[in-house]
């Protein structure tokens, strides 16, 4: 790394409108952190909330905390918070289990809302459990539930008037290809489908316009780029047009919270209102906390402000992995166009995964997806130029010299 080339990083960090948020997350000591788009960083607001609601809801006020800190409405006010984040109105986004649990939801309603079809359509590389949580509502369901998958580019044009429902996520897990949810949505309303959208690597990452799009169902992680903490609950959202009267309750998972009025304790269940029918069971209130707590660090950022900076993030990677010449070694399988990704880059190496083990050896934390790709993430939050413009040199280092190569780089344990 040249002289020069740590000043310009250090210029573009000095212009970056949203520097001063990188103070209130929990930095690790000598690492470059360049996995928020798995696990988001660790905040002081968080630290702080989790023990205040510990020590003084749940220790002092124990069960009165449910109405003296209103506990119980957290899935609905912490899901209308995330709702600021994903362009829904007030009252559509709850916050609850995971979004695996959350998919099972939403798919069983939209099968049940497009009664007369039975196709559920959705891209071969879409998450697994995306597709895992399909197959097995379709062994509940039988012949009304048929999974259809085809090649990411085919999407759009295979949505035909027996599609139920499109099941897609707006940007994918491995390359960080970003789906137009706007063409999407127009031509399943055109056909008659439905939309369910997972958000897992877009909420938090980049605006969402979720009412504008015309989506019907969305869910998403919160723990990813909402640092709000490993297995942090879910959301979940609904249309206005679905939440309105229906014959029968649109999600499958009768829970008493769900329910119309859970302290009456009758034996017939009867879903709430609105959008807290899609409410199970007891919310986790210290993840709750968390993830309320972790959402208000979203208040001093503008969405199109964390987007820009996402993009130039990636884009100096991109430049700095060219001028290393490291990126004819290992070629990108991102899309070039920046508005055609998320907030994160995939490189391809058969060496992918030394690569990386060796990259976390000099404290630049990335990950590997299998087969062969180093996926790289950026947390417009927190992350910074300067980190940028190391980890590429430290990328460079390894891929050059062949550092990757070292027997300690080959162990795999049970994540990677
Ligand atoms: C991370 C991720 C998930 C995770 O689902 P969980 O139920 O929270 O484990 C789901 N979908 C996508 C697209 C993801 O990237």
């Amino acid at each position: 790394m040249t002289h020069s080339e740590k000043h310009r990083a250090n210029s573009f960090d000095s212009h970056d409108k949203l520097a001063r948020l990188r103070n209130e997350f929990h930095i690790p000591s000598n690492t470059i952190y360049l996995d928020g788009n798995s696990l988001g960083l660790l905040s002081h607001r968080v630290q702080e909330r989790v023990t205040q609601t510990l020590q003084h809801e749940w220790g002092n006020d124990v069960i009165t905390s449910w109405n003296k800190h209103n506990w119980i409405n957290l899935p609905i006010t912490v899901g209308d918070k995330i709702g600021r984040l994903i362009g829904a109105p007030e009252g559509h986004t709850v916050c609850c289990d995971s979004t695996s649990i959350n998919l099972f939801k939403v798919l069983n309603a939209a099968l049940q809302i497009n009664a007369g079809r039975t196709e559920v359509l959705s891209t071969e590389d879409n998450f697994p459990t995306d597709l895992y949580m399909v197959q097995g509502l379709q062994q509940m369901l039988g012949d009304r539930c048929t999974l259809r998958l085809v090649p990411e580019a085919e999407l759009l044009h295979s949505i035909s008037s027996d599609t139920a429902v499109v099941l897609a996520t707006e940007v994918n897990f491995r390359t960080g290809r970003r789906l137009n949810l706007a063409k999407l949505s127009e031509q399943a309303r055109k056909q008659g489908a439905l939309t369910i959208i997972d958000l897992a690597h877009s909420a938090g990452a980049m605006p969402v316009e979720l009412h504008k799009h015309d989506i019907d169902f969305a869910v998403g992680c919160t723990y990813k780029y909402l640092n709000a903490g490993p297995g942090a609950p879910a959301f979940l959202y609904v249309a206005q047009r679905h939440l309105e009267k229906h014959s029968k309750p649109l999600q499958p998972l009768f829970g008493w919270l769900g329910h119309a009025e859970p302290f009456a304790f009758s034996v017939d269940y009867a879903p709430a209102q609105g959008i807290r029918q899609f409410i199970t069971g007891t919310p986790p209130i210290l993840a709750l906390a968390a993830l309320d707590a972790a959402l208000d660090i979203f208040e001093g950022a503008d969405m199109a402000d964390v987007r820009a900076k996402s993009i130039g993030l990636s884009e100096y990677w991109l430049e700095r992995m060219a001028a290393e010449e490291v990126l004819a070694k290992m070629p990108s399988i991102s899309p070039a166009e920046p508005k055609e990704r998320g907030s994160q880059l995939a490189f391809e190496h058969e060496n992918a995964f030394a690569i990386c083990q060796a990259l976390i050896a000099k404290g630049v934390i990335a990950d590997f997806r299998a087969p062969k790709y180093l996926r790289i993430g950026f947390s417009p939050l927190y992350n910074t130029y300067t980190e940028v413009e190391q980890a590429v040199a430290a990328l460079a280092d390894i891929v050059h010299n062949r550092h990757y190569e070292r027997e300690e780089f080959q162990q795999r344990s049970a994540v990677t």
